[in-house]
């Protein structure tokens, strides 16, 4: 029987220690369960994430209400449906009808995402595949399987990390690497020499780490963090095989216009503020100097002219996050006004499996790349691992090779690379068009 006989959610914590919803999806083959991420530095055009707002209750940030949606109402009309679990576009429409509104705002995308990514794991055990040859399945793909280049957040600033650093990510990507175990060997190793440089120079509380598991040194300029990053590479031995990747995830300090580098300072009298232009000088100079291989949201959600501006002139992958966030109708937008080339592809920015592949199409047919991503809250779920192989990606973000909510993703990457041995490739070099190897 291909049908769902049970739905059950329940409430679990992230790892920032917040409420987050867990779905139990029941088929005759089994419990197949799925746990939703959570972001920080959110999109304003992302689905809405449900949250109780009773602020007596975990600072508001319950998702009691989420639960229930799915307990009370999602549930019982999924039972009586009837729609195979091997339905994926079908289950989804009939999640969205459900709701009814454009941003899963009456149900809740985190209630809407638990059952249809528990859906895609009953399907998988139905048709006796791994999860990532359904996902595969889902695309329409009959290439091999890619491996993606682990995008590391080492050095965490922006809302991620206390701290003055107002850009949210500093990535290391070892595009050298033959293979995604060697890419995690070499990621690993220059992790470790980065906490003890980031001790030496910054004192011993700057080995703390932030929300992605990167170090999080009090420091103020994107070079700091940059040299810092430099320095450890080289003393690993590594040099010439790490990119690296930036995510300013600059909607958080755009304000009145523009780019407020001093934004974590509540005192803020704007003295660091620069305008679209300026801050376009400021990545050129930082891709003048360091080996970077991509640049994510460096400009703001809405700020199209400065993203289009800048465009053209960058030689370097840019990627759209709170731009595009996940959702085709922002990404025809961007792929018109040729804003970016490479698509964040977050599952709970939109809310469902569905429309999160038909978002990774559209970016492939528009000749963009697609990085798969983790949320700065996350959990013990590893779906995002697969998915990034199914649809080829050949690039995905999950944090530092520390925190075990990080290497989870990362670790189940290890166990694919091993069962498909060579019916895989690992992307390397090009990991901007992983969907064409
Ligand atoms: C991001 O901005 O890419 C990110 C992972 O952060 P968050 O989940 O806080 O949006
Ligand atoms: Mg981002």
């Amino acid at each position: 029987m291909s049908t769902v006989t049970k739905v059950h959610a329940r409430y679990v914590y992230d790892s920032r220690g917040n409420p987050t919803v867990e779905v139990d999806l029941t088929t005759a083959k089994g419990v197949f369960r799925a746990i939703v991420p959570s972001g920080a530095s959110t999109g304003v055009h992302e689905a809405l994430e449900l949250r109780d707002g009773d602020k007596s209750k975990w600072l508001g940030k319950g998702v009691l209400k989420a639960v229930s949606n799915v307990n009370n109402i999602i549930a019982p009309a999924v039972v009586k449906a009837k729609i195979p679990v091997t339905e994926q576009a079908k289950f989804d429409e009939f999640l969205n009808s459900l709701d009814g509104t454009p941003n899963k705002g009456k149900l809740g995308a985190n209630a809407i995402l638990g059952v249809s990514l528990a859906v895609a794991k009953a399907a998988a055990a139905l048709k006796g595949v791994p999860l990532y040859a359904y996902f595969s399945d889902l695309i329409g793909s009959k290439k091999p399987y890619v491996l993606p280049v682990p995008f590391m957040n080492v050095l965490n600033g922006g809302t991620h990390a206390g701290g003055s650093l107002a850009f949210q990510e500093f990535m290391i990507a070892p595009v050298g690497a033959k293979s995604f175990h060697e890419a995690m060997e070499i990621g690993a190793e220059v992790y470790q020499h980065l906490k003890k440089l980031a001790k030496k120079e910054y004192g011993q509380s700057a080995a703390n780490v932030g929300d992605e598991g990167g170090v999080a040194p009090d420091i103020q300029t994107p070079e700091e963090a940059l040299d810092l990053i430099v320095e450890a590479i080289k003393a690993a031995g590594h040099w010439g095989k790490v990119g690296i990747a930036m995510d300013s995830a600059s909607s958080e300090f755009f304000k009145n216009g523009k780019y407020d580098l001093d934004f974590k300072n509540p005192k803020s009298a704007g003295s660091r503020a620069l305008t679209g232009a300026q801050l376009g000088d400021l990545y050129a100079k930082l891709m003048a100097k360091y080996p970077l291989v991509s640049l994510e949201d460096p400009y703001a959600e809405d700020d199209w002219e400065t993203w289009t501006t800048n465009f053209p002139k960058t030689k370097i992958q840019i990627v759209g996050d709170d731009l595009t966030v996940t959702n085709p109708k922002r990404i025809a937008i961007a792929i018109e006004k040729k804003a970016c080339d490479a698509l964040l592809l977050k599952v709970n920015q939109i809310g469902s499996l569905t429309e999160s592949i038909q978002a990774a199409k559209d970016a492939y047919a528009a000749g963009w790349g697609v990085m798969v991503s983790h949320r700065s809250g996350e959990t013990e779920d590893t779906t995002i691992a697969d998915l990034t192989v199914g649809l080829r990606t050949g690039q995905l973000k999950c944090g530092a090779p520390a925190r075990s909510e990080r290497l989870a993703k990362y670790n189940q990457l290890m166990r694919i690379e091993e069962e498909l041995g060579d019916k895989a490739v690992f992307a390397g070099r090009d990991f901007h068009i992983g969907n064409k190897l």
